[in-house]
Order: C-alpha cells, then sequence, then structure tokens
C-alpha cells in the first residue's frame, strides 16, 4: 500500500517545497511524462502514482510520480496557451522515511492488525467499508464457534469482500438494503442482527465534500492527500469502536 503511505506523508507536511522549472520528455503517444532533469541529471520515472487537477488553475496538473532511485516527486504542467506546448516545474519532493526522524515516523502507517493487513493487500486496498467488514467477521467468528453458520450482509461493498475473504461461513448479499447490515444466524440457536451508524459509514461535511472532489478527479494533490487522512481517521474510528458502539447487536429468532 505505498501509494496510501506516499498520501500520507504529504497530508503531514513531510515535503520539502521546491517550485522550480525542469524538463521533461514525454511518451509522444499518451502525452505522459518519462523523464525529468533536477540538479543537473535526467531521472527515470518508474511509477505514475497519481494524477491530480490545480486547484487554483484549470490549465495544470499534478503528477505525483516516483523515479528509479525510489524518490516521489510532485510534477506539474500547465499548458502553456501562447506557444501550444507546456511548461513543467516540481512542486515538491516527498521525504523519505529516513528523513522524518524528527516527525513521528508511524504517522506514514496505519498501524493496525496483521489479519488486516494481509486482506487489505489481498484485496488491493484498506477503507472504511473493508474495516467495517473485518469487524463483522471478528464478531461472528465469536458468535459462531466452530459451527460456522449464515451470514446476510444488507450491502454490496468492500465490506463483503473482507467477510467472503475471513471466513467459512455462508454469505449472502441483499444489496437492496444498501447499508451496513448483518444477520447472523446459528443455525437452531437465533440470530444476532447488527446494524452499523450512519456516522461511522457515511463521510459528512466536508468529509463528504472532499470525497465528491476526488471520486469526480477534480481534487488537487494536497486535496487527495488529506481526504487519505480523513479516511485513516475514519478507519481508526472503526477500529477503535466497542462491538456496542459500532454494531448494537441485537438478538432475535
Ligand atoms: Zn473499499
Amino acid at each position: 500500500m505505498d501509494r496510501e503511505a506516499w498520501l500520507r506523508a504529504i497530508g503531514n507536511g513531510q515535503v520539502e517545497w521546491l517550485n522550480t522549472g525542469v524538463d521533461v520528455s514525454c511518451d509522444p503517444l499518451v502525452r505522459l511524462p518519462m523523464r525529468f532533469t533536477f540538479k543537473g541529471r535526467w531521472h527515470e520515472i518508474e511509477q505514475i502514482i497519481e494524477v491530480a487537477r490545480d486547484d487554483m488553475d484549470a490549465n495544470a496538473e499534478t503528477f505525483l510520480i516516483r523515479t528509479g532511485s525510489g524518490q516521489v516527486f510532485a510534477l506539474c504542467r500547465r499548458l502553456d496557451l501562447v506557444k501550444a506546448g507546456c511548461w513543467w516545474w516540481i512542486a515538491f519532493r516527498v521525504l523519505g522515511s529516513e528523513e522524518v526522524i524528527c516527525f513521528d515516523r508511524r504517522r506514514r502507517q496505519m498501524l493496525i492488525d496483521l489479519e488486516l493487513k494481509l486482506l487489505a493487500d489481498g484485496y488491493g486496498h484498506l477503507c472504511p467499508d473493508f474495516a467495517i467488514g473485518w469487524r463483522v467477521g471478528l464478531f461472528a467468528r465469536r458468535v459462531f464457534g466452530e459451527n460456522g453458520g449464515n451470514i446476510l450482509a444488507g450491502c454490496l461493498s468492500c465490506a463483503s469482500e473482507a467477510l467472503a475473504a475471513m471466513g467459512t461461513w455462508n454469505l449472502k448479499i441483499d444489496a437492496l438494503m444498501g447499508r451496513h447490515f448483518y444477520r447472523l444466524e446459528v443455525p437452531g440457536a437465533g440470530c444476532v442482527e447488527l446494524d452499523v451508524p450512519d456516522e461511522l459509514t457515511w463521510p459528512d461535511g466536508d468529509f463528504a465534500g472532499l470525497e465528491r472532489q476526488v471520486s469526480e478527479n477534480r481534487a488537487s494533490i494536497l486535496e487527495i492527500a488529506s481526504y487519505q487522512i480523513r479516511i485513516d481517521e475514519q478507519i481508526s474510528r472503526i477500529l477503535a469502536a466497542t462491538d456496542q458502539e459500532l454494531f448494537s447487536p441485537t438478538m432475535s429468532r
């Protein structure tokens, strides 16, 4: 989950501002940057981590890139309206983890349970929905014990992917319910219903606004980074909540 770690570093201000012009050579077909000059030598671009808008300038965009030597830069280009080309500059370099000894290094990482980390790595990302699914799975293990059971999940999301990856239970999904509601049925012994409150499932206020900007590709790289920090906070809240706070579990027949 490297992308998240770099975004967290940016969100925590672990960057060196450069704002310096650079020469860039682009792929002639797709017009994406391939290499650039910085401090007198060419740097090959190994990976484009993220592409973002500029919040001030509609004709500019930012590429968060990683070089062959493992450094990460915010490389920006602005369409040159006069010369029908574009010009490039580096906004900042993200500090490497060896450079942030004076900061709290843990702020680059999300400290989570090893099983959750392995599941999320296998799935491809960790998000609040996935964290909720994992908590439901932990709860189900305790309810079912050795014997297994049936889970009805009221949503089709990363939560059901986490549940499917975790257990040997019978998982059914009713996407029409469209929310985080789960019914755990122990055969012959009744059901436990779990209802996750909206405040832990839906971003609200400026978090919701930020999410909309990111999903509509209107966010700047700093906004994408602060969105990552908000996601981390939401995941932390989900993982820290008690079963009672997260699920308000009720028994039914
Ligand atoms: Zn997800």
